[in-house]
């Protein structure tokens, strides 16, 4: 048994504490934030999208990303942050907009979002989570160019659980798509099995049964300042609480993590890519749809969470920065008007903005540093909410001296 301390009470900090106390260790995790589930976990699209991962990062991205930048209410905005890092970082993703680099992406991606999905079920289980939204609806990737959806259909594999469907089966299966009049839909691709989730709810509920766990030493409302070092070994972490000791330590800050690794010449190549949602009410006049749908071309998802519709949406390269811009919301609402419009009550629908914690090559980055008892669990991107529970048993089996469960090629730390 160890003693550990976890950075980060978002989804992959408590997933991982949650997956080590069930190994048997000792668990304190550090949350800088007065709740849980304040950062990018607090009102992600909630998709729970294991077998459509789609790395943004491919061949043909740079060429379709201007086009999106000069229609103002294009999925992408790029605006200097007076950082080197923002540089740097799009330098490495333009590295990896290429089709080898992106299959071999999806591939790991693939592996890792199959092997998430079990580790779902069984936390799922032994946590009793009961109050989480959970559905299983299914994903529709819906294309509004045929050529698009041609590329798409031709590339689904045919063994496989997707389905390439024409507008009308589009349509019967989810006839709310038919509802703004001239239906903009060329086709689309259907996985059966996707999940939809409170992410938000099941945090917190989490939160709750690593409370009352035996192994649990409780939550420290503190900042992470730094590391204590001791020849090449992680000792303690320096906190606004006082210094914390530890046989290991799981740096699962989200997007601070790489400021907190830095010092120790660990950089993390994270980015903040700005997302917003918007929660809408939905009421009994009201035809949201019932599976999960991902606007392709709009990078714009749709999930029936309970009684409220969630929209997101919006790739925003404008650094730390989670204000309300008037402007993209006003394009989002645009967007779920022409698309969705008797889906929910947009008049009450609650904005939101995140910061999705993205590496260039969109893959998290897990497992051990260069420092002995320094690990992590980071870089989870757009499909945090999905990746975490896989991400945090192979932290939790690495930590335990068990082989990886799955091979971490691409997915270790490596030189950005
Ligand atoms: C608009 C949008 C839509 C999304 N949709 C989906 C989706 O449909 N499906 C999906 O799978 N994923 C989705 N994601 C991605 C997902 O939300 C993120 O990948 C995930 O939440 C990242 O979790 P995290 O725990 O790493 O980071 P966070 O949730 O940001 O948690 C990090 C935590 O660390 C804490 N922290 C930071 N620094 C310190 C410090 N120094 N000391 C102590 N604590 C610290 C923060 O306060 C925070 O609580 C979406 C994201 C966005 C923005």
């Amino acid at each position: 048994m160890k003693q550990l301390v976890v950075i980060g009470g978002g989804v992959v900090g408590l997933t991982t504490a949650w997956a080590l106390v069930q190994a048997g260790h000792r668990v304190t995790l550090v949350e800088r934030a007065a709740a849980l589930a304040q950062g990018a976990s607090r009102a992600n699209g909630g998709q729970l999208s294991y077998r459509y991962v789609s790395p943004l990062a491919d061949a043909g991205v740079p060429l379709k990303a201007l086009g999106w930048l000069l229609d103002r209410d294009g999925p992408l905005r790029l605006r200097p942050d007076g950082t080197l890092a923002q540089w740097r970082w799009l330098g490495a993703f333009l590295a990896h907009c290429k089709a080898s680099t992106n299959r071999r992406t999806t591939a790991r991606l693939l592996a890792l979002g199959a092997f998430s999905q079990r580790c779902f079920l069984e936390l799922q289980r032994e946590a009793a989570l009961n109050a989480i939204e959970l559905r299983t609806p299914g994903k529709l990737v819906v294309y509004r160019k045929p050529a698009a959806f041609e590329r798409a259909a031709r590339q689904s594999d045919p063994k496989g659980p997707e389905r390439a469907m024409s507008r009308d089966e589009c349509l019967a299966l989810e006839p709310a798509l038919g509802d703004c009049g001239e239906p903009w839909l060329a086709g689309g691709i259907f996985t059966a099995g996707e999940a939809v989730a409170d992410c938000h709810a099941m945090c917190l509920q989490l939160g709750r049964r690593l409370e009352q766990h035996p192994n649990f030493r409780g939550w420290v409302h503190a900042h992470a300042l730094g590391f204590v070092e001791e020849h090449g070994r992680v000792v303690a972490l320096r906190s606004t609480e006082g210094e914390l000791a530890a046989d290991g330590f799981v740096l699962a800050a989200g997007l601070q993590s790489a400021a907190l690794a830095a010092p120790l010449g660990i950089r993390l190549p994270l980015y903040p890519l700005k997302g917003y949602s918007l929660s809408a009410p939905i009421g009994g006049q009201h035809r949201p749809p019932a599976v999960s749908v991902t606007d392709f071309e709009r990078k714009t998802l749709y999930a029936r969470i309970g009684q409220q519709l969630r929209v997101a949406a919006m790739v925003d390269l404008v650094g730390e920065d989670t204000s309300l811009d008037p402007s993209r919301l006003a394009a989002l609402h645009r967007n779920v008007l022409a698309s969705f419009p008797k889906a929910a009550d947009y008049s009450q629908a609650v904005p939101w903005a995140g910061l999705r914690p993205a590496t260039p090559s969109g893959a998290p980055m897990l497992g051990a540093t260069p420092l002995t008892g320094l690990w992590l669990n980071v870089g989870h991107g757009a499909l945090g909410f999905t990746f975490s529970f896989g991400s945090a048993r192979i932290l939790a089996d690495l930590i335990s001296g068990r082989p990886s469960p799955l091979d971490l090629d691409g997915l270790a730390l490596r030189a950005a």
